[in-house]
């Protein structure tokens, strides 16, 4: 937090944060605002008690931000992403807020655990993977470094599935995280938004039949409710908005339908409407192409939009000033209709020519791409836009014909140039491609990480890219260390804060003075104290989850993230396979004891990562139940890995695994919250990987395999992964037995398929890395045999990943992309 800062803002409440104090106010919450004495309330009631009287600080700086933010005319940035993948609450915002302690206390004179009250707050699950919990690190980030900001996006009911084995398999279970209601939103009944669908467009012609304006009459409509959840800043510097939408019938509509004796229409509208912001689409990296999705996304991003321009004119009271005032930001092609949106409202509501409303959209929107792999490149069938959104589809075209028209002035666009930059796929059926609509209404594309944004430029975008040079620029991803390291590690924390003061957490470029520390035995001993004490909490967990038992002094090797063929967790159980053989074959030898541990979940059509999870726990029963390898390895895949799970996985790791084909991750944010952590990683020349060996230095990571240009070019010229399989005698030996039975006698042609998968195309070329890997596996086994080495490569890593705080990303943001003074 900078000096500037501190005065501009004033200091938190007044109010007390006396335990003593703070007790009494809990008890009287539970008694006033729960109904509830101390002897009958529940362990949920004195949760909700207790995050009620550190609301109510919260809500005294939120309110101080706002008035701050409108007063000062500061420019907002709207972050509006589908996603949010938040997790719990409470520790962050109490110890932001600076009162986790305090109320640690006060709860204990009440006789009350706060571990065990946190513990059951749900995990608001409100996303996938890593482009969910960017959203979720950008916003906490953004109240930190004190950006005046709004994230957007929906309230599902049901967050991401919950995640059970049933022999092996998985099985998604519905997540209900508002079954005991959450102390942490606020309905606001007044910002309600009608939104239409389908319909009909009206031209509105003049006194002398010229076009003046399009009207559009929807055939229907859903309200959209907002629900405000305040986002905490590290020490309170700020407090900002996540504004999140839920659906409800258009009442008058429905009463009108049915008092017409139109009933069953009537509850087609209340189902219609309830279906919109029910569940969250569990596909990670993978579109499905369902109407329903389109209409979810159009359904948030009006919302959000009409709400800003509300905002802005309340404000201002015209919109030609919006630029100045707003920067809208598209986290993926998600939002991508909030560029027609906003165009419809410029041109139809608020009477500006076409010309004028595109400059004011350029000058607003940014967008930020995600992912290069094409089943997760959004489009949607022109037939399916123009009968849900009509006016928008028109409002498409336009922009189209504006785009064509300025490539065809281009010296040296061809006609496949054209193609390939238009916003409407014509190759089979028509579709509207949101990549092209999202970059061609920005002034700011960018990528995730350095090697990401270089391939951006040579593959999906190459063509925008030469129509207009100046626009795509590169984030690098970053994780916020509050939740990352201080909230999910305070061993680790208190123990830099010993070493090095407390600089560092209020700026995490100090914690590169952690480095010298690197060559000081006595330090190394209690760092590997904090891993040891980490690694038994995780050990705990393991067997209350999957009843296991794992060894804490055996190393951790930890692969936790979504289920993908490219993510490679295929090439690590292939690994512990031939692993597991060397060792029947050799028990003499001194292996390094291990533990192999996964976690992440499949999207329920994703066939094959379904089968990889249901390997990885056939290959975890077979090992973990011979006695020949017992102590020496062992495999165990946590159920329903989440944001929660991740803060107890990751302080526990020793080696991190990293391993996708290389240039299909785009940045990866698991990799950044492990090395913080003190783990080595273990990976591939692939997205932040690229970058967090440039910091970390190229001996203190591990890395393995092909090249982005070399599996570009393999792919090109007749990959051929029959023959390297053969003459792998490891890979071979694993294959076979896999694809024979050995870890599926129940039935052995499980694994058929896939392991035929492998031997014909490969496309994720496991074959051509596989024996890379193993090397790297055993010159990592050589590292950890030498225990001090070992060590001093791992405080490296903690030393030397402050670029890879979020903060550093959400001030290139603002100074680079939003304009916004940082
Ligand atoms: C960080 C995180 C991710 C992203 O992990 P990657 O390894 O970057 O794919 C996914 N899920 C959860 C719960 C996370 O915390």
């Amino acid at each position: 937090m900078n000096q500037a800062m501190t005065t501009e803002l004033p200091r938190p409440s007044p109010k007390s944060s006396d335990p003593a104090e703070l007790a009494e106010e809990v008890l009287y919450c539970l008694t006033y605002r729960i109904g509830k004495n101390a002897s009958v309330a529940t362990r949920h009631d004195w949760l909700t008690a207790a995050i009620q009287v550190v609301r109510d600080r919260v809500i005294e700086r939120w309110i101080e931000s706002t008035k701050a933010a409108y007063d000062t005319k500061a420019k907002r940035v709207y972050y509006l992403s589908m996603e949010f993948l938040i997790g719990r609450l409470m520790r962050d915002a109490f110890s932001n807020i600076g009162m986790l302690e305090d109320m640690r206390k006060a709860l204990a004179t009440l006789g009350v655990d706060i571990e065990t009250i946190a513990a059951l707050e749900p995990d608001a699950a409100l996303g996938n993977g890593g482009l969910g919990r960017l959203a979720a690190c950008f916003m906490e980030s953004m109240a930190t470094v004190n950006v005046p900001a709004h994230g957007y996006g929906i309230r599902y009911v049901h967050g991401l599935f919950r995640q059970e084995f049933s022999d092996g398999w998985q099985v998604e279970l519905p997540e209900t995280w508002l079954d005991h209601g959450n102390p942490w939103e606020f309905e606001r009944r007044e910002r309600s938004i009608e939104i239409g669908f389908g319909g009909t467009v009206q031209s509105v012609t003049d006194a002398k039949g010229r076009l003046e304006r399009h009207v559009w009459k929807p055939n229907h409509s859903v309200i959209a409710v907002a629900y405000d959840t305040p986002v905490v800043g590290w020490r309170g510097a700020r407090v900002n908005t996540l504004r999140l939408w839920s659906a409800l019938p258009v009442d008058p509509i429905m009463l009108a339908a049915f008092n017409a004796g139109d009933h069953i229409g009537a509850l087609r509208e209340s189902n219609m409407a309830e279906a919109l912001t029910r569940v969250l689409y569990p596909a990670d990296s993978h579109i499905e192409g369902q109407e329903l999705r389109l209409r979810q996304e159009y359904f948030f991003s009006a919302a959000s939009l009409q709400d800003i321009i509300h905002r802005h004119l309340g404000q201002y009271g015209e919109l030609l000033s919006l630029p100045d005032k707003a920067a809208i930001h598209m986290n993926d092609t998600h939002p991508a209709i909030a560029v027609a949106e906003l165009m419809r409202l410029l041109m139809d509501v608020h009477g500006h020519d076409f010309d004028t409303a595109w400059d004011i959209s350029k000058r607003t929107f940014a967008y930020t791409n995600h992912t290069l792999l094409p089943e997760a490149l959004e489009s949607w069938p022109v037939t399916v836009f123009e009968r849900l959104l009509p006016r928008h589809m028109q409002i498409v075209y336009a922009i189209n014909a504006q785009v064509l028209h300025e490539a065809r002035a281009k010296e040296g666009f061809t006609d496949a140039h054209i193609r390939s930059i238009s916003l409407i796929g014509e190759d089979g059926e028509r579709r509207v491609r949101m990549g092209n609509l999202a970059f061609a209404a920005s002034h700011s594309i960018n990528g995730v990480s350095a090697l990401h944004t270089d391939l951006m430029k040579q593959t999906v975008f190459h063509d925008l890219h030469m129509l207009y040079p100046d626009r795509i620029n590169n984030k690098t991803n970053g994780i916020t260390p509050r939740r990352w390291m201080m909230q999910a590690n305070p061993g680790l924390t208190s123990l830099v804060r010993e070493a090095i003061g407390d600089g560092f957490l209020d700026d995490i470029e100090k914690i590169s003075e952690l480095d010298k520390f690197a060559d000081d035995a006595a330090f190394r001993e209690k760092f590997a104290a904090v891993k040891r004490a980490n690694k038994e909490r995780m050990a705990t967990l393991a067997h209350e989850r999957t009843g296991a038992w794992i060894d804490p002094s055996a190393m951790f090797d930890i692969q936790i993230k979504r289920i993908h063929e490219y993510k490679r967790q295929l090439l690590n159980i292939l690994e512990a396979v031939a692993l597991y053989d060397q060792i029947r074959s050799n028990p003499d030898k001194d292996w390094v004891p291990r533990v192999k541990l996964f976690g992440g979940k499949a999207a329920p059509s994703y066939h094959n990562a379904k089968l990889i999870i249901k390997l990885a726990n056939d290959v975890s029963r077979a090992i973990n139940g011979d006695p020949s390898v017992r102590g020496l390895l062992k495999v165990v895949f946590m159920p329903n890995y989440n944001v929660s799970m991740a803060e107890v996985m990751v302080p526990s790791a020793d080696l991190s695994e990293q391993i996708s084909t290389a240039g299909l991750e785009a940045s990866g944010t698991g990799n950044m919250k492990f090395a913080l952590n003190g783990a080595i990683t273990i990976g591939t020349l692939d997205g932040a990987n690229v970058e967090i060996k440039e910091c970390v230095g190229d001996d203190n990571i591990v890395i393995f395999g092909l090249t982005a240009e070399e599996v570009a070019e393999r792919r090109a010229g007749g990959y051929e992964p029959r023959a390297i399989i053969e003459g792998s005698p490891e890979l071979s030996q694993a294959l076979s037995a896999i694809s024979s039975g050995v870890f599926s006698p129940d039935d052995p042609n499980r694994y058929r398929d896939l392991i035929d998968g492998l031997y014909n195309h490969d496309w994720f070329m496991v074959a051509a890395d596989f024996d890379a890997f193993c090397k790297a596996q055993r010159e990592v086994d050589q590292l950890w045999r030498n225990s001090p080495q070992w060590l001093s490569k791992a405080i490296r890593n903690t030393a030397r990943m402050a670029f890879f705080s979020s903060d550093r990303t959400i001030r290139q943001y603002a100074r680079e992309i939003w304009n916004v003074p940082v």
